[in-house]
């Protein structure tokens, strides 16, 4: 398969980037791993006349523990992330970029470029839903932060404008008692998932103060199991509530029969890996003091 034909241009600032988005609106697209864009392309599912290749840009794939939490470049590939000392401290990141497909994607498949696509079946956006990441986008009109609940708004559909790139994510500190799981079940290793589920909880006094769950794979989208987070939160953390949440997930959970197996199996697996993914956060947030 051929893509259409397009220009193409390697900017060397974000300055340049953007004029091209805005001189171009609505043609252009950008390219950071092109793990996702350029089999779209040859599949003439996305026909850019213009390539902004993001590869030209310096510093925007940095990542920085701040006062705030922890930024990452939107150009981070998911194999720097894996790697990368800061994030130790977060173990349901490692869990999440040492999951996705095999070394070569890892190696060239940015967060960002995983975000802006809002693939159903990616991981990511169900990490940032569970951790109520942010967002942060840059025009030549400016820069907005959005929230990981406001951004995905649909299939392959995100709040990001024709004009606007992706710049960072920014997820929140990590406070003592809190403790992360990113669970993904695939039909062999490098798939896709076929049921992803991220869970958050943090612990004070004996009970989970705050609760945080997203799920990949299972909807049209990626979705916050908000009926899960409600069970969760004031709860004891134990067996029960665990099964409560994972079977409130599970229902909330909209998955499709696809080659990934039938829906019925998914929801099942939805409450499995809701559980799974929750048992491992608690051990985490237990030992995170
Ligand atoms: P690109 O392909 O370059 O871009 C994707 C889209 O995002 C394009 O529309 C592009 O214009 C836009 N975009 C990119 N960066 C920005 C930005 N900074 N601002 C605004 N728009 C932007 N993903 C998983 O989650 N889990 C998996 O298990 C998994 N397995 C895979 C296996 C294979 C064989 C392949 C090919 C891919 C797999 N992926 C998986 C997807 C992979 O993670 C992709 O790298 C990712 O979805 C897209 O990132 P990219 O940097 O390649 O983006």
């Amino acid at each position: 398969m051929i893509p259409g034909e397009f220009d193409y241009t390697r900017p060397g600032d974000i300055g340049a980037v953007l004029r091209v988005l805005k001189e171009r609106e609505g043609e252009a697209k950008v390219l950071a791993g092109g793990h996702s864009l350029l089999p779209m392309m040859k599949l003439r599912l996305s026909m850019p006349t213009v390539l902004v290749d993001l590869r030209g840009l310096s510093g925007f794939d940095e990542i920085n523990e701040t006062d705030d939490g922890l930024s990452i470049g939107a150009l981070a590939t998911h194999r720097q992330i894996l790697v990368h000392p800061v994030i130790a401290s977060y173990p349901m990141l490692t869990d999440t970029a040492g999951g996705i497909g095999d070394p070569q994607v890892r190696n060239w498949g940015t967060i960002g470029g995983s975000c802006a696509h809002a693939d159903p079946y990616s991981d990511w956006p169900a990490v940032l839903l569970a951790t109520n990441a942010s967002l942060v986008c840059r025009s030549e009109e400016g820069e907005r932060v959005i929230g990981a609940r406001d951004f995905f708004i649909d299939s392959f559909a995100t709040a990001i404008e024709p004009t606007e790139l992706l710049t960072e994510i920014r997820f929140p500190k990590r406070p003592s008692g809190a403790g992360g799981a990113y669970r993904k079940l695939e039909r062999r290793a490098g798939d896709f998932a076929s049921v992803g589920v991220a869970a958050r909880l943090r612990l004070d006094g004996g009970k989970i103060a705050d609760a945080g769950i997203g799920l990949a794979a299972v909807a049209e989208m990626p979705i916050a199991a908000t009926d899960a987070e409600a069970v969760l939160t004031g709860a004891t953390p134990d067996e029960v509530t665990f099964r409560a949440a994972a079977d409130a997930a599970a229902a909330q959970s909209r998955p499709v029969t696809d080659g990934h197996g039938p829906a019925e199996y998914k929801r099942a697996m939805v409450a499995e890996m809701t559980m799974r993914a929750l048992r491992l956060a608690h051990e985490r947030a237990a030992a995170f003091s």
